[in-house]
C-alpha cells in the first residue's frame, strides 16, 4: 500500500499536475471554510520551494459537465493569490487556450490553477482524450485529493491508468491518510476497537463485514442500533429501522460470536417522544415502548463504551452515537469523543458526520487523525482499493 510521494521524485523544473480537493463551501461567491485549501498548502509549498511548476486542478460542486460561473474556481484563485502574491495565474478554462498559455508561461516555483474540471463531462466520464489533454500539463502527476480518491475520474485515476503519465505520486495529504488510516486498519496495534454509528446499517454493511475480520471489539451506536435491536427480538417503538437489513444484523451478531469478536450493542437508550431537541425523554432498557424513539445511547452504555475504547491501542470511529446535532441527544457521542481523546493509542475519526461531530464537540485536536474524506475513508474501511491511490507508483 506504500506509494511514492513527492519527496521521492525530482520536481525541479518539472510541470507537476496536482489534483487537489478545492471543493470548498461558497456563499455569495465567498469561501466560508478554508479547511480544504489549508489542507493542500503543505504539498503546494513544498513543490514551489523545490522549483516545480505547480499546475493545480480540482472540481467544485456539481456543474454537470458545463461551464457555470456559480462553480468557478476563481474565488479559490483569489485566495491563493493572497497567500502567494505574484505567484498565481488563474486559467479560465481547463484544457483550452487559456490553460495552455498559462502553463507555457509558468516559471519554476509558480502556480497555475485550472478552471473547474467538472465543466467537462469527460472528467467524471474518465474520457481518454480528455486525460491525454490534461497530461500535457504533467511531467509528474501528483494526487493529493483524498476526498475524491475513491472515484475513477480522469484527473483522479484515468490520466495514469491510460498510461499518459509515468511518474505518479501522492502529495502529503494522501500520504498521511495512507500512513495513519490504511496502516491502522491493516496492521493495527491491539486491542483494536471499531466504533460504528450513524443513520443507516445499509451504508455500513461493507465496513462491518470487513472490519469484523480485523478488530477485537466492534461497538455499535446511532440509529442503526435499532435494526440490531429488532434482530435481537426487542421492540423499538418509532426508532429508525431498516427492516430489510434485520437479517444482516442477525448474521453480524452470529459472525462476531464465531470469530470471537466482542460486539457491543447499547444496553440502554435515551428515548424521546418526538424528533425534537425539546421532546420529552426517558432512559429505556430492553424494549422501547410504542410512541418513543431512540435518539441517543443511554448513560450506562456510554460508560461501557468509554471504558472499552479508552483501553484500546487502535481506535477507528465512523458515525455518531445519536442525533448529536441536537444538544439534548449529543451526550453519547460526546462520551465516545472523550474516550478517543483520553486514549493513549492511535485514534482515527472517519470523515463526514463523525468529523463534523468531533469538531462540533471540540475534540478534533485531541485525536491522532481526523480523515479528510468521508466516502474515501468508508471505502478504505470496507477494504476496497481506491482507484486514485491504486494508480500511483509503488514506493521502492
Ligand atoms: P451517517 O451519515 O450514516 O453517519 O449518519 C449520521 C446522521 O445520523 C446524523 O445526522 C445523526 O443525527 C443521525 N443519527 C444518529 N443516531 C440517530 C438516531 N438514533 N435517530 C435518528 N438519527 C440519528
Amino acid at each position: 500500500m506504500d506509494k511514492k510521494s513527492i519527496k521521492d521524485v525530482i520536481v525541479k523544473g518539472k510541470k507537476c499536475l496536482v489534483r487537489v480537493d478545492f471543493n470548498v463551501p461558497l456563499k455569495d461567491g465567498e469561501i466560508t471554510d478554508m479547511n480544504r485549501i489549508n489542507g493542500a498548502l503543505p504539498t503546494i509549498k513544498y513543490l514551489m520551494e523545490n522549483g516545480a511548476k505547480v499546475i493545480l486542478c480540482s472540481h467544485l460542486g456539481k456543474p454537470k459537465g458545463e461551464f457555470n460561473m456559480k462553480y468557478s474556481l476563481r474565488p479559490v484563485a483569489d485566495k491563493l493569490k493572497e497567500i502567494f502574491p505574484n505567484k498565481v495565474t488563474f486559467a479560465s478554462d481547463v484544457i483550452g487556450e487559456s490553460a495552455k498559455k498559462a502553463v507555457s508561461e509558468c516559471n519554476d516555483g509558480e502556480i497555475v490553477l485550472l478552471e473547474n474540471l467538472r465543466f467537462h463531462k469527460e472528467e467524471e466520464g474518465n474520457d481518454k482524450d480528455f486525460c491525454k489533454a490534461l497530461s500535457e500539463f504533467a511531467d509528474i502527476y501528483v494526487n493529493d485529493a483524498y476526498g475524491t480518491a475513491h472515484r475513477a475520474h480522469a484527473s483522479t485515476a484515468g490520466i495514469v491508468q491510460y498510461g499518459f503519465v509515468k511518474d505518479a505520486v501522492c502529495g502529503f495529504l494522501i500520504e498521511k491518510e495512507l500512513k495513519i488510516m490504511a496502516k491502522s486498519i491493516e496492521e493495527p496495534v491491539r486491542p483494536f476497537v471499531a466504533i460504528l454509528g450513524g443513520a443507516k446499517v445499509s451504508s455500513k454493511i461493507g465496513v462491518i463485514e470487513n472490519l469484523m475480520k480485523k478488530v477485537d471489539t466492534i461497538i455499535i451506536g446511532g440509529a442503526m442500533t435499532y435494526t440490531f435491536k429488532k434482530a435481537q427480538g426487542y421492540t423499538i417503538g418509532t426508532s429508525l429501522c431498516e427492516d430489510d437489513k434485520v437479517e444482516d444484523a442477525k448474521r453480524f451478531i452470529e459472525e462476531a460470536e464465531k470469530l470471537g469478536v466482542k460486539m457491543m450493542l447499547p444496553v440502554d437508550t435515551l428515548a424521546a417522544d418526538a424528533f425534537d431537541n425539546d421532546a420529552n425523554t426517558k432512559i429505556v432498557e430492553g424494549n422501547i415502548p410504542d410512541g418513543w424513539m431512540g435518539l441517543d445511547i443511554g448513560p450506562k452504555t456510554a460508560e461501557l463504551y468509554y471504558n472499552e475504547i479508552v483501553k484500546a491501542n487502535t481506535v477507528v470511529w465512523n458515525g455518531p452515537m445519536g442525533a448529536f446535532e441536537m444538544p439534548n441527544f449529543s451526550a453519547g457521542t460526546r462520551r465516545v469523543a472523550e474516550a478517543l481523546a483520553d486514549s493513549k493509542g492511535t485514534t482515527i475519526v472517519g470523515g463526514g458526520d463523525s468529523a463534523a461531530a468531533i469538531a462540533q464537540l471540540g475534540f478534533a485536536d485531541k485525536v491522532s487523525h481526523v480523515s479528510t474524506g468521508g466516502g474515501a475513508s468508508l471505502e478504505l474501511m470496507e477494504g476496497k482499493i481506491l482507484p486514485g491511490i491504486a494508480c500511483l507508483n509503488d514506493a521502492e
